[in-house]
């Protein structure tokens, strides 16, 4: 056979790869129940559905400050939090960087870490106002003698991987993500290597509750706006946790407390929904992300959506066009050291080619005017980030690598739509619709009329163009126009830090 294609062809085969249709959506968010009662049923599944014992949700009629830590990002953060009690809260934090040493060297290496700087969050922010007796409060913690009958200030860890928690202050590493791999942590409980780090430096800081980042953002959105089903991180990965009915939880057995109508909070660990690939719209550039990424064969949603992996796709792409036979279809078949790098294309290149198109963030409206001056912006960016020479670089050049990011974020805000979908069918709040029509199903709806609320935090979908539009348009074509209207989608500001706190509060009135 004599394969004459045209530049023309081959683009819009790339386009049609990364298309995700409306049928495709469907069949995805129903793959996506499937997996989600696995999980529900049993252990072991790729999407693990794991119940946190989060049993109340915060009203913002809490009050207290609670020291918490949150790894899991791209930083790691110390934070004093203080809950007003009134929707409102105050915080200070520090942010510490974790060097790739450190997420793949020994376990407890990192966990000193942690523990160093909660010590020297304590000591430079002077005194900690926790929970601590006033004569307490205004000393500096390394001052006062290990004799003393010194009270512990109370800490929440977010701690965002895929943790089984068989209690709120306890639970098992069960994998690492998004790039951390630290040696001899999986299997063990992660409440107790960072207790025995704060021991091992005499630290008077007790670890009182365990949380992941999804359970903060419901936590804390469910604080400020006084109602909240599901937490969504969009960030370096995604997952999701939404309030389910114990006794859909069959994995936990029988106990008094399971029974209908008592609520826990469950972490779907939605990142690793359906690792086989059965239902996702793999193209060849998503299988190399994940052929080279330190988890082949795991987390495959999350590398169709999260901040850690657009960009890769994207440089996947490019590099292809670059490559193309007979004739290059980029930058004149020029690359460059960055675009040859693994990760040389972050996520947030695509947002700055997007918003350079939508004339908005830096390239706000007054600065653009016709296509042609977008187009020229976008090349700016493209010769900027992508360290290439700038006459390889051709306005139809930025015009494709344009359209490019544009088809992987669609389809990202497509997927992600799945996810919610499914939160929203399986609490009661929802039926799917396919083609247009409603699946037949009678049953009313849990909370008919009223908003559904939707705690989201990550720099995708707090930052990239339009995430939020084009996840809310994917959305109403699943469960249509009403309950979307309904979807008050908020982004849970520091709702690690917050959601941790909330949930060592629980802890505290517990003991
Ligand atoms: P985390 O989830 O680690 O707490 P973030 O929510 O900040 O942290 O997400 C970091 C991820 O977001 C990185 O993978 C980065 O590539 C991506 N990112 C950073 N800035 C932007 C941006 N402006 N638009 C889209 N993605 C971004």
């Amino acid at each position: 056979a004599i394969y004459a294609h045209t530049g023309e062809d081959v683009l819009s085969s790339v386009f049609q790869q990364l298309d995700v249709d409306d049928d495709r959506l469907f069949n995805i968010t129903m793959t996506f129940l499937h997996e989600m009662w696995d999980g529900l049923n049993n252990y072991g599944h790729d999407m693990a559905m794991i119940p946190t014992f989060v049993r109340s949700i915060p009203d913002g009629s809490e009050k207290g400050t609670f020291l918490a830590l949150d790894l899991g990002g791209t930083n790691l953060r110390v934070c004093e939090v203080n809950l007003h009690g009134d929707k409102t809260f105050s915080l200070r934090q520090q942010k510490y960087k974790v060097s790739d040493a450190l997420k793949t060297g020994e376990a407890t290496t990192l966990f000193d870490y942690l523990a160093d700087s909660v010590d020297a969050f304590l000591t430079d922010s002077g005194s900690p106002n926790c929970a601590l007796p006033p004569s307490l409060a205004r000393r500096n913690l390394a001052e006062v003698s290990d004799e003393e009958d010194v009270p512990y200030i109370p800490l929440g860890l977010t701690f965002s991987f895929p943790v089984e928690q068989t209690a709120l202050d306890s639970g098992k590493l069960l994998t690492w993500t998004k790039g951390f791999a630290a040696k001899n942590a999986i299997g063990n409980d992660v409440v107790k290597l960072l207790q025995d780090a704060f021991d091992r430096k005499n630290m008077h800081v007790r670890c009182v509750a365990l949380v992941n980042d999804t359970v903060g953002a419901l936590l804390s959105r469910a604080y400020t706006s006084g109602g909240c089903i599901l937490g969504a991180i969009f960030g370096t990965g995604t997952n999701g946790a939404y309030v389910e009915d114990m006794a859909s939880i069959s994995k936990l057995g029988r106990s008094a407390a399971v029974k209908e109508g008592n609520l826990m909070v469950v972490n779907t660990e939605w990142g690793g929904f359906n690792n086989s690939r059965s239902a996702l719209p793999s193209t060849p550039y998503d299988n190399k992300v994940d052929r080279e990424s330190i988890n082949p064969g795991k987390q495959a949603f999350e590398k169709f959506i999260s901040g850690m992996y657009l960009g890769e796709i994207t440089r996947n792409v490019i590099v292809s066009l670059i490559d193309a036979a007979p004739k290059p279809l980029l930058f004149s078949g020029h690359s460059s050291k960055q675009l040859n790098k693994q990760w040389g294309v972050d996520t947030a290149v695509l947002s700055e080619v997007e918003e350079a198109w939508e004339g908005i963030g830096r390239f706000a409206p007054e600065d653009t005017g016709s296509t042609a001056e977008k187009l020229e912006h976008i090349r700016d960016v493209i010769i900027k980030r992508m360290e290439l020479p700038p006459d390889s670089v051709s306005l139809n050049d930025a015009d494709v690598v344009r359209k490019i990011c544009t088809h992987i974020a669609w389809r990202a805000a497509r997927l992600s739509s799945c996810a919610v979908a499914a939160v929203l069918f399986q609490t009661g709040r929802a039926r799917l619709t396919r083609g247009g029509e409603e699946t037949k199903n009678t049953a009313p709806l849990v909370d008919e009329g009223k908003r559904i609320g939707v705690g989201v935090d990550g720099s995708l979908v707090e930052h990239y163009p339009y995430f939020e539009k084009k996840l809310r348009a994917s959305l109403r074509v699943l469960v249509g126009e009403d309950v979307e209207r309904r979807v008050d989608i908020g982004l849970a500001k520091d709702g690690s830090g917050v959601g941790a706190a909330l949930c060592a509060l629980v802890a505290y009135r517990q003991n």
